[in-house]
């Protein structure tokens, strides 16, 4: 039987995660077991993570997490615990290098973007970052009047990305835009060599190069280009921000780390809202979207997920918002986690 690891985390975590298994349970047959993570570990257990849940995690089909973080963990004792190393932890004792954000503005939502509509009209990409490589884990240099941040690329990191950015596309519109510099950067080159090769793997999958400094203009001229772009550390860290942004809503942007054979981890972008935590007014549509990429990207039941995201697109279309998404408009009613997870439910 499929089993999922569930992560509920701080703050809002129990209350997404609590509507996520519900989704869950409409959308298929799984066993479940719930983990502390973050400042809830921290409070029962001393750490962010500990041994045994990243090992209950490892056993898994799949992990399904909240957020981590919150005042009660905030400090500034650099030996004190953080809830953000549950994160790290998990992300390294997984081996989770690829992250992977979907952009997909839901139909209802076009007037909550900063975009014109008929620029967003049609999009649906799929931003591949590598997660564990490039200048963000290069040696770091520093004198008082200068500082060296280092880029180095193996063939191997690039290539396993690159799998995985095919893979997808190849359960999506078949098109993959690799994103680099390689007019100016020599792990560029070594990345658009590698991706080349790799490709002819994949001979039903387009694919084209186009230089970052393109690729931040193109996304927000003409986003509905994209299918998925592949990307290195720190160019897919920008463009997965810039590109979320043509949703207009935090409460709205799924995420998946995967690794190579252990399981996935799926999380909403947003973090704790700590905030709003406890009130029952939470967004857990972010959530019911990490439990789409679950299905698809995890355990590879893409119909499933397109029935979760359907059910997404129907709770919208009727005009359902939490706080968050609500703008008063006519047609609209403000809701909470509640109400919008039965009518979700409902739907599927
Ligand atoms: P946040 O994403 O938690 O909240 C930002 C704003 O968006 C808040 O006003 C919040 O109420 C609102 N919001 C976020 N998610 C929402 C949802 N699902 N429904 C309705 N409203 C929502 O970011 P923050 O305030 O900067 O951080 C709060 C805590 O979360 C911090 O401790 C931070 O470290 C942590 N954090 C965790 C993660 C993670 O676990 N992946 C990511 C980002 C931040």
């Amino acid at each position: 039987m499929t089993h999922i690891a569930l992560l509920p985390g701080d703050g809002i975590g129990p209350e997404i995660v609590g509507a996520g298994k519900r989704v869950l349970d409409a959308a298929g047959d799984f066993t479940y077991e719930e983990h502390l993570v973050g400042g809830a570990s921290i409070d029962a257990a001393g750490t962010a993570l500990t041994d045994e849940v990243l090992g209950a995690c490892r056993l898994s089909d799949a992990v399904l997490l909240g957020a981590v973080g919150g005042p009660k963990w905030d400090t500034t004792d650099p030996g004190a615990p953080r809830p953000e190393q549950g994160l790290l932890g998990l992300r390294k004792g997984l081996g989770l290098f690829a992250n992977l954000r979907p952009v997909r503005p839901s139909p209802a939502l076009t007037a909550s973007s900063p975009m014109r509509p008929e620029v967003i009209a049609g999009t649906d990409l799929l931003v591949v970052r590598e997660l564990t490589g490039g200048i963000y884990f290069g040696e770091k240099t520093r004198t008082a009047t200068s500082a060296g941040d280092h880029c180095v690329y193996e063939a191997d990191e690039i290539e396993r990305i690159a799998r995985v950015a095919f893979e997808s596309a190849g359960r999506r519109s078949r098109r993959v835009t690799s994103v680099d510099k390689a007019n100016v950067l020599e792990t560029s080159r070594l990345w658009r060599e590698v991706v080349t090769v790799v490709a002819k793997d994949y001979p039903e999958v387009e694919l084209d190069h186009i230089l970052v400094d393109n690729a931040a203009m193109q996304l927000v001229a003409n986003p509905s280009r994209f299918d998925v772009i592949v990307t290195e550390n720190m160019f897919g860290d920008i463009l997965s921000d810039e590109a979320a942004m043509l949703t207009g809503s935090l409460g709205m942007l799924p995420s998946a780390s995967l690794g190579g054979d252990g399981p996935g981890l799926f999380e909403p972008v947003h973090g704790s809202a700590p905030d709003i935590a406890g009130q029952g007014v939470a967004n857990p549509l972010a959530t019911f979207l990490s439990v789409a990429m679950l299905l698809r990207d995890g355990l590879g039941l893409a119909d499933e997920a397109a029935r979760v995201e359907r059910a997404v697109d129907a709770v919208l279309a009727k005009g359902l918002r939490t706080a968050d998404l609500a703008t008063d408009a006519e047609g609209e009613r403000r809701v909470g986690t509640e109400e919008i997870t039965e009518t979700v439910l409902g739907a599927l």
